[in-house]
């Protein structure tokens, strides 16, 4: 899709710090990192979010790319958050589905009340 940022990023058109790659999905650190590990995994396709027709299979590939990654990123014992922000009230701000992996230090955030 064009005007996308993570497609740009999929098809090697910008750069990225890539962690993990394979014929679905690619997993890459987030430019604005707010814990020490915190990694994006997409799929190579373009889905708007979660909700966006995905193919149950592609879910699967994707959430089981999450345990690869927290393997490479060496926080499997330490554990680590699985955050996929979806829409406006989720404040998803990239409109590629992704999931966000996060750790590496304590979670410093709990939800709180909506602002
Ligand atoms: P979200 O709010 O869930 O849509 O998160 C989008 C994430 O994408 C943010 O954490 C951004 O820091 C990250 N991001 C945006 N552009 C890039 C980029 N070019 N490379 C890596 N991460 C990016
Ligand atoms: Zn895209």
């Amino acid at each position: 899709m064009s005007d996308c940022v993570f497609c740009a990023i999929a098809n090697k058109e910008i750069p990225s710090t890539i962690v993990y790659e394979d014929d679905e999905v690619l997993a890459f650190e987030d430019l604005n990192p707010q814990l020490p590990v915190h990694t994006l995994i997409i799929p190579k396709a373009h889905y708007r979010n979660i909700g966006d027709d995905v193919p149950p299979a592609l879910l699967g590939t994707l959430f089981a790319t999450v345990k690869k990654v927290a393997e490479l990123k060496g926080v499997i014992e330490s554990g680590y958050r699985v955050i996929v922000n979806t829409g406006e009230d989720g404040r998803q701000t990239v409109h590629h589905l992704h999931i966000h992996v996060l750790g590496g230090a304590r979670m410093p955030i709990r939800m709180g009340p909506a602002d």
